[in-house]
């Protein structure tokens, strides 16, 4: 009898009422029914986001709100800056170039989070740049940005500060209205506990503002269009039901937690899952590690393989390395609906692989220090 785990950063595992919530008969969206649900979701996601401001619900993978970030709020030869420390910061950059948007790309090492001052430096120098595109947490590299400190750059100054909380959402702290981010991007699969299917996008006074002036070329992915139908609790086009219904089981499990709680508590496993690993012989790739998710890398053994073995052998999937970190590391997540115990078999397995592997660990090891970490 096999089972599957999924410790991926994404997809991530479903709650159980999600799983209910996905078997109901679908309903028609263009009725008082659909509508309350709507406004729960809409309410619920605000708590989430931590943000007064709307909530807009797209039926997309979360790279359709990001994209909508660049096509709704900028104008063609706008300048933005963009911040590429990994895999989705140069997305951030490939989806400004194919919008015609003159991009000064901020390469900082993978692994790193920017430094604010130079952030500070370049907007300094070029006050013709419209809007800083960012990242809570890069998932490439497990690395949480200091949003905060961007934030307190970005706020009284005439540029957008748009930030893809994609994966962190829900676990790395993200204070939207408190520390002033203007848009917050995110999707359903990774700390929300759904399928992949869903993204969102919030929106400030500033945001708003930018919708006007905007003339990309978008029709889908009208902000302005959605907004306007969420002042309704409506959508302009057929919202993806199912996935809204499961929207507000999820939003339900995170409320009662507390957003607060959460956080401290996907602090707790992570700096345990650091402590584990770094047990068995790795080393934490991050400089600045993500609440999210955590990349670790070991010498002399193919990370690959272990990734292979895992999936193949114990059916636990983890996640290994992208682009430049090809081999080079893996990545276990802890978002979402994972929780410790998740967390303690699969290091449990991850011992197993490793000595099956040819490397010296002890046999435990690892859950002692885990369980040391995390229960005090
Ligand atoms: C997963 C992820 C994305 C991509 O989202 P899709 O849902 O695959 O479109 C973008 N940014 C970050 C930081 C992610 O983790």
């Amino acid at each position: 009898m096999k089972h599957t785990y999924l410790m991926t950063p994404g997809p991530s595992p479903l709650a159980g009422p999600v799983k209910e919530a996905l078997a109901k008969d679908i309903i028609h969206h263009r009725t008082d029914e659909f509508k309350k649900i709507l406004q729960e979701a809409h309410q619920g996601l605000k708590y989430v986001f931590s943000t007064d401001n709307p909530v807009l619900i797209l039926a997309c993978s979360g790279t359709g709100a990001m994209e909508a970030s660049v096509s709704n709020l900028l104008s063609r030869n706008d300048k933005a800056l963009v911040i590429v420390g990994g895999k989705f910061g140069q997305r951030w950059k490939d989806i400004c170039s194919s919008y015609g948007v003159e991009t000064v790309c901020m390469e900082i090492n993978w692994g790193t989070s920017p430094d604010p001052k130079e952030i500070e430096r370049i907007l300094n120098d070029s006050p013709d740049i419209k809007a800083v595109y960012t990242t809570l947490c890069e998932t490439s590299t497990a690395t949480v940005y200091d949003i905060k400190a961007i934030a307190s750059i970005t706020r009284d100054r005439d540029v957008l500060l748009i930030v893809d909380a994609i994966s962190g959402l829900g676990q790395d702290v993200l204070k939207t209205d408190e520390w002033g981010v203007d848009v917050v991007v995110s999707g359903s699969q990774k700390g929300l506990m759904l399928p992949p299917g869903l993204s969102f996008i919030s929106l400030n006074r500033k945001a708003e503002v930018a919708l006007a002036t905007s003339n990309l070329a978008k029709y889908y992915f009208s902000l302005k269009k959605a907004l306007k139908s969420y002042q309704n609790d409506d959508t302009p086009y057929t919202p993806s039901v199912s996935l809204v219904v499961a929207l507000n089981e999820s939003l339900k499990i995170i409320k009662e937690d507390g957003l607060e709680n959460r956080w401290k508590e996907f602090q707790k496993i992570a700096q345990a899952t650091q402590d584990a690993l770094k047990e068995l012989g790795f080393s934490i790739f991050s400089k600045s590690p993500s609440f999210s998710v955590t990349a670790a890398a070991i010498e002399g053994i193919d990370t690959q393989a272990i990734v292979k073995k895992m999936r193949k052998e114990y059916g636990i999937s983890i996640a290994g390395g992208q682009d430049a970190l090809k081999g080079k590391i893996i990545r276990i997540a802890h978002m979402g609906y994972i929780n410790s115990q998740d967390v303690i078999m699969c290091l449990s397995i991850l011992e197993k692989v490793l000595a099956d592997l040819g490397a010296s660990i002890e046999i435990g090891s690892s859950l002692k220090a885990f369980q040391e970490a995390y229960y005090g």
